[in-house]
């Protein structure tokens, strides 16, 4: 679920924008929608429960409409992620995708066409996504990766489908076992070589202030590979806060 506050999310406006490559950023400061100009149709990622509105603007900025998204897939079930999911497959045709073990709860948003296991590929023009299961956040959270090339620059760009610690406080749990499988995505993450990396949430990796800085100098502070390994540290760090917090 969304940990920021409607306040916040009121006063950062995120204009939408070109990311890297065939990758623009068409979501909120509280949700994040990011589409893939594939050359053969968009792939999207993520719609996000008040976003419909924000997301057909970001389309048409770009010069398309909801015809030309194929795909969506659906990073987790929580209907911050999903909740427009149902009414953009309707306007656009596109297939929907989310991790086979969140299919069920997924349900009361959406029914999705295609459900995606550790290791599934997703290819349409000149992308394919590799997917990974995550689970920890929510039991079928799926991260993903995919090379986007930028100006002869080619990058690998990934995303940490479910990072939220506030389903692994006690009371909380998407389902048992939710820390320790947390903990063990973190790592297997840690793995990945990620040159881009884009925010489930907007504050995953500074999608506001770092917009602010594309626009206005041209700086693409988008492209770090550092910043992938920071994030996933301070993940496994609010895991253990998490963990002592629940202790006393
Ligand atoms: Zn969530």
């Amino acid at each position: 679920m969304a940990q920021k506050t409607v306040k916040d999310s009121s006063e950062k406006i995120i204009e939408p924008f070109r990311l890297f490559g065939n990758v623009y950023f068409i979501g909120t400061y509280a949700e994040s929608s990011h589409i893939i100009d594939t050359g053969e149709g968009l792939i999207m990622i993520d719609t996000g429960r008040d976003n419909l509105g924000a997301i057909l603007k970001g389309l048409e900025t770009f010069g398309y409409s909801a015809r030309d998204v194929k795909y969506i897939i659906n990073s987790h079930w929580h209907g911050d992620h999903t909740a427009s999911t149902r009414e953009m497959a309707e306007m656009s045709g596109a297939k929907t995708l989310i991790g086979k073990d969140d299919y069920e709860k997924a349900k009361r948003y959406f029914d999705a066409d295609i459900l995606v296991s550790e290791g599934d590929t997703l290819t349409l023009g000149n992308t394919t996504v590799t997917f990974m299961g995550t689970p920890g956040h929510t039991k079928g959270t799926i991260s993903l990766f995919f090379d986007s090339e930028d100006n002869g620059q080619v990058c690998r760009v990934g995303m940490f489908g479910g990072a939220g610690a506030n389903t692994l406080a006690k009371g909380k749990f998407d389902y048992e076992g939710c820390r320790e499988d947390y903990r063990k995505s973190v790592h297997r993450l840690l793995g990945e070589k990620v040159d881009v990396f884009i925010g489930n949430h907007s504050w995953n990796n500074m999608t506001y202030e770092n917009s602010l800085i594309l626009r206005e100098t041209g700086e693409n502070r988008f492209i770090d590979p550092t910043a992938w390994t920071k994030f996933l540290e301070s993940c496994e760090r609010k895991l253990d806060e998490t963990i002592a917090k629940d202790a006393f």
